[in-house]
C-alpha cells in the first residue's frame, strides 16, 4: 500500500468529471462523444467522433486521433484495437480517442477534404475559415486545449509505404523520453511542418508524437500491432494504468535527418530493397524503364541510410518520391520483421 500522506496519494485522488462539448464523463467511465463540425450539403452533421476513457484516478490526459488524412486507416484500426484493451476502471488520468478526424476524406478513400485542402497544414485553424480550417480549430479547442500529450496516427501517401515510425521533437527531453518507450522500429528527430496539428499542439504545450506506418486504404498488420504495442508502452511510461504493455527485444534506430530519392524521369519503376533495409550512398535501390524495352535506369542512394518510405506503384512521373532514406549511423541496425 502507498503512504496515503505522502504525493502518491494527492497525485492519485479520485478526480473531478471530465468535460468535453458539453457532455460530463465520471470518473472511471467511458462515453461516446460527437464534436460536431459542419453540416452536409444534404442536411446531416459532419462530426468528429471523440471516446473519452476517464480514470478512476488523476493523471494526464492523452489524444490518440487517426485518420486526418481519410484514407490513412490503419490508426483506425490501431485505436479501435485499443478500445478493446483499455478500462477506464484501470486508468490513473484520461484518454481522448479520436478514430476518425476527416470525416468527409474517410468516406471518399481521400487524404484531403473535398476543397483539396490539407487538413494536416490548416492548424491551429480558425472557426471562420474553409472547413479544413474550421476542423483544425474544432480539434484544438476541444481536444487539444484538455490534453498533456497527443499520438497522431498516419500513413504512406501517393501509392507509398512507410516503415513503421515515430517522428518527434528529440530535443524535448520528455518527448524523447515517450518516444524511446514507444520504440517504433525507427525514430526520426523530425522538423515541425507549417500548420500541422503536431506543430500547433506542440506550441499549445502538448508534447506530442507522430507514428507513421504502413500505407493508405489498407490495414498493415505489421504497422498496426507495432502501433498498438507503441502506445501502450506510452502510456505505461506515463504512469496511467497498472504496467500490462507488451515488451519488446527491438532496439529502435534513431536518425536525425532523412531525404527523398526522386524519379529523375518518367517511366515505370521496380524496387530491389525492402522498407527498413540499409543502403550505402550510390546503392542501386531499384530501376526505371520505358515500355519498349530500351531504357533500364539505376535509381540509386543519394545517401546512405535506412529506406523508411518507398513507392508501390510501378507508373512514375519525373520528380516523382521513390524512396525516403532516414541517414541513421553505420552501420545502421536492420529493421527485425519482428511483431510485437
Ligand atoms: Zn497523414
Amino acid at each position: 500500500m502507498p503512504d496515503q500522506d505522502g504525493p502518491e496519494a494527492a497525485s492519485k485522488a479520485e478526480p473531478e468529471a471530465f468535460e468535453l462539448a458539453g457532455e460530463v464523463v465520471a470518473p472511471g467511465a467511458r462515453k461516446d462523444i460527437e464534436l460536431r463540425v459542419e453540416r452536409l450539403p444534404s442536411g446531416p452533421w459532419i462530426s468528429i467522433p471523440a471516446i473519452v476513457m476517464h480514470g478512476r484516478l488523476s493523471g494526464p490526459t492523452l489524444w490518440v486521433s487517426a485518420a486526418l488524412h481519410g484514407d490513412e486507416i490503419n490508426g483506425v484500426e490501431i485505436i479501435r484495437r485499443l478500445l478493446t484493451i483499455l478500462r477506464p476502471g484501470d486508468l490513473s488520468g484520461t484518454i481522448i480517442l479520436v478514430p476518425v478526424v476527416n470525416q468527409l476524406g474517410f468516406m471518399a478513400g481521400e487524404r484531403y477534404l473535398p476543397d483539396r485542402r490539407d487538413p494536416n497544414r490548416s492548424f491551429p485553424g480558425t472557426p471562420r475559415g474553409s472547413l479544413a480550417s474550421r476542423l483544425a480549430n474544432l480539434f484544438m479547442r476541444e481536444i487539444v486545449a484538455r490534453c498533456d500529450y497527443g499520438i497522431d496516427l498516419h500513413c504512406g501517401s501517393d501509392d507509398r509505404i512507410n516503415l513503421p515510425q515515430i517522428r518527434a521533437d528529440l530535443t524535448d527531453p520528455e518527448t524523447a523520453r515517450l518516444a524511446a518507450a514507444f520504440c517504433a522500429p525507427l525514430t526520426l528527430d523530425s522538423q515541425l511542418r507549417d500548420g500541422s496539428l503536431r506543430e500547433a499542439a506542440t506550441g499549445a504545450g502538448v508534447r506530442v508524437l507522430l507514428f507513421e506506418g504502413g500505407e493508405a486504404n489498407r490495414y498493415n498488420e505489421e504497422a498496426v500491432s507495432i502501433g498498438v504495442a507503441g502506445i501502450l508502452r506510452v502510456i505505461d511510461a506515463l504512469e496511467m494504468e497498472p504496467p500490462s504493455a507488451p515488451a519488446t527485444s527491438r532496439t529502435s534506430s534513431t536518425a536525425h535527418s532523412s531525404r527523398w530519392v526522386r524519379a529523375s524521369r518518367a517511366g515505370l519503376f521496380r524496387h530491389q530493397v525492402e522498407l527498413g533495409d540499409r543502403v550505402e550512398q550510390r546503392a542501386v535501390l531499384g530501376h526505371l524503364s520505358d515500355i519498349f524495352g530500351r531504357q533500364n535506369l539505376a535509381v540509386r542512394a543519394s545517401v546512405a541510410g535506412t529506406i523508411i518510405g518507398m513507392r508501390l506503384g510501378p507508373r512514375v512521373n519525373q520528380g516523382d518520391a521513390l524512396f525516403h532514406i532516414a541517414q541513421t549511423p553505420p552501420p545502421g541496425p536492420r529493421y527485425a520483421h519482428e511483431r510485437d
